[in-house]
Formats: structure tokens, sequence, C-alpha cells
């Protein structure tokens, strides 16, 4: 569904992604892991078209879209949920959603998708009237979720989940996961916290100072002794 084969990312002046190639198939659930800094939501704004690959391609279903606007990635069926949620914050829950829900094949579907998101987060549905930034952290992670879903994705690229969550809520949040896969929602998960995200996915990708450095099966990195060491404090 996604290839992304040898790309180069700039900010400024300053390379921040070195020939990075990363697939992710049609079911998947795929990690990429890295520490701080590492070039994570780099990588992600560059799938959202938020920066442009200076070398490489972007394939998502076969086309090309290294190079296309934020905007025309959304419409063909990609979606985000970003670090530190952006809500719309003064807005009620309903409301964010129904932003969500605007490319036009979105649009036309708001009210099964609505249905969708509360069978996924009832908690959403009794809150619906309520501004949204008064809802608990991971109710705004829900939210922020169910948003993202609005846009009827094919792709949904997940950012830092579990920052500022508590470790029940962030399982909760994570066990939504295998719903949405059930569901034929192929998704990226960037996170920090290894164990919790190689846990929840079939394939991981490791992302060191802009270079991929290794990748491998779940299970195969969660045994690798580097990624131990590195990133599980073991
Ligand atoms: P984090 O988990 O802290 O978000 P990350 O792996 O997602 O880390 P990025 O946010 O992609 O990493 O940052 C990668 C590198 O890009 C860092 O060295 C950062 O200093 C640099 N960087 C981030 N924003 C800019 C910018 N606007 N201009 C130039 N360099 C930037």
């Amino acid at each position: 569904m996604l290839e992304v084969k040898g790309i180069n990312i700039f900010r400024g002046e300053a390379q921040i992604l070195w020939d990075v190639s990363l697939n992710i198939r049609q079911g998947e659930v795929v990690t990429l892991l890295g520490a701080n800094g590492a070039g994570k939501t780099t990588f992600l704004e560059a799938v959202l078209g938020e920066h442009h690959p200076t070398q490489g391609e972007i394939l998502f279903k076969g086309r090309n879209i290294a190079g296309n606007s934020p905007f025309e990635i959304a419409r063909i069926g990609i979606a985000c949920v970003p670090e530190g949620r952006r809500l719309f914050k003064d807005m009620t829950v309903y409301e964010n959603l129904e932003m969500g829900a605007y490319p036009k094949r979105a649009r036309a579907a708001l009210l099964d998708s609505l249905a969708w998101v509360y069978s996924l987060f009832p908690i959403l549905e009794g809150r619906k009237g309520q501004i949204a930034g008064t809802l608990s952290g991971g109710e705004q992670q829900m939210l922020a979720i169910g948003r993202a879903l609005m846009s009827k994705p094919d792709l949904l690229l997940m950012d830092e989940l579990s920052l500022g969550l508590s470790p029940k809520i962030t399982q909760e949040i994570y066990g939504t996961i295998q719903n949405l896969r059930r569901e034929g929602v192929t998704i990226l998960v960037i996170e920090q916290n290894a164990t919790l995200a190689l846990a929840h996915s079939d394939r991981g990708y490791v992302l060191e100072t802009g270079r991929v450095t290794l990748q491998g099966s779940s299970e195969d990195l969660l045994n690798d002794e580097h990624i131990r060491k590195a990133y599980l404090g073991m």
C-alpha cells in the first residue's frame, strides 16, 4: 500500500532523513521506532506531503505522491493522528469529528463514519456536545483517532499515541488498533514506547539519526539485543 523508496529530506539547510525506505502492505500494522530527534515525525510529515523529498519516491497504491500537497494526500486516503493531537479545543466533540470528514468522499459518508467512530469509542457519543478541551487526555486521544477515521482513510499514521497517557488508558487505546486492523485499516505507528508498539504490530523499522538501521518482524525486534538495550531498557 505504501512504498517509500530511498528518500532524503531536508528541513532548511539540515538533512534529516538519509536514503530512508519503508514498506507497508495492506492490512499490516507497522511500527517506526526511534529515539528523540531520530526523524520519525519528519518521516510521517513527508508521507503527509508536508516535506518534499529531494531524492527517492513515495508510492501510495502504486502512485508516486512525493510532491503532492497535504490536501491531495488526505483526499486519496491517508490520515494522521498527530503528536499532541491538535484538536479544535474550543469546538465540541461532534464538531471535531465533522471537521475530520472534509475530503469529498468522506463528506458523503459522514453519518456512517460517525456511527463507526461511536461504535469504536462509545464514550465519544456520550460526550458529543462537550467542548473538546475539557475532555480527559485519554478521551482527547480517542477523539483525535476518531477525527482521523472520519476521513475514511486506507492508511492511518499515528504519532506517539502513548505520550502523556496513563498505562491503563494507553493499553485501551492500543486495543482499538486491533479493532481497526480487523476493519481493514492499514496502520503506521510511531512510538518511543517500543515494547507497547511492537506488541501491537506485525513488523517494525528502527530509525537512528535519520537512517533506517534495523527492520524485521516485531517478534524478532523484541528479541534483538540492540533493541532491548537501546529501546526496552534491558
Ligand atoms: P521526537 O520524538 O522528539 O518528535 P522525532 O524522531 O520525531 O523526535 P523529528 O521531530 O522528526 O524527530 O526531528 C528530527 C530532527 O529534525 C531533529 O534533529 C530536529 O532537531 C530537526 N528539526 C525538527 N524541526 C526542524 C525544523 N523546523 N528545522 C530544522 N530542523 C528541524
